[in-house]
């Protein structure tokens, strides 16, 4: 797995892009939607792996092999979905919509090392680079990603944050 130091980081990045899609879409009374989304998608990102250990109970084992179900492309897509479609509609929208944000982000952070990723069914790894190394361009190209559409949705729409739209307009 790419580190948890990687997948934190990269959760941060996912959090954000959860909250600009969920702002675009309306955030709910007082923006609410776009925080737990923010939240949730912080969470995901690190959820396919904690997802995996038995942590009611003593000896945390796993009770699934590393990088099965948790790990599946198909799930995680899927809730993307069904949330993204759910926003405006269900206040449980804009976290579910922010937890699959972050554990697709997890996916993409652990596609490139050999162990690889369960998308559809089999793994399939990018096999670039060994567990750990190279973490930083999975940050960086995360981070990337959470600048581009959060400026596309903030700074462009100005959609979510009124008051940035007032500071611009002066
Ligand atoms: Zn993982």
């Amino acid at each position: 797995m790419a580190s948890s130091k990687a997948h934190q980081a990269t959760g941060f990045a996912a959090g954000v892009i959860a909250a600009a899609i969920v702002a675009r879409h309306g955030g709910g009374p007082f923006q609410a939607g776009v925080l737990l989304s923010f939240i949730a998608g912080m969470a995901g990102a690190t959820a396919p792996d904690w997802l995996e250990v038995a942590w009611w109970s003593r000896a945390r084992r796993l009770w699934i092999t590393h990088r099965t179900l948790t790990h599946w492309g198909i799930g995680w897509l899927a809730l993307l979905a069904l949330s993204y479609h759910l926003l405006g509609h269900s206040i449980y929208a804009a976290p579910a919509f922010g937890f699959a944000c972050g554990g697709l982000m997890h996916l993409f952070a652990d596609w490139p090392n050999p162990l690889g990723v369960p998308w559809i069914a089999g793994r399939h790894s990018l096999n670039l680079w060994n567990s750990g190394n190279c973490d930083l361009i999975v940050v960086a190209a995360s981070w990337a990603a959470a600048w581009f559409i959060g400026q596309h949705v903030w700074l462009h729409d100005a959609y979510g944050l009124p008051w940035l739209r007032h500071l611009c307009a002066g």
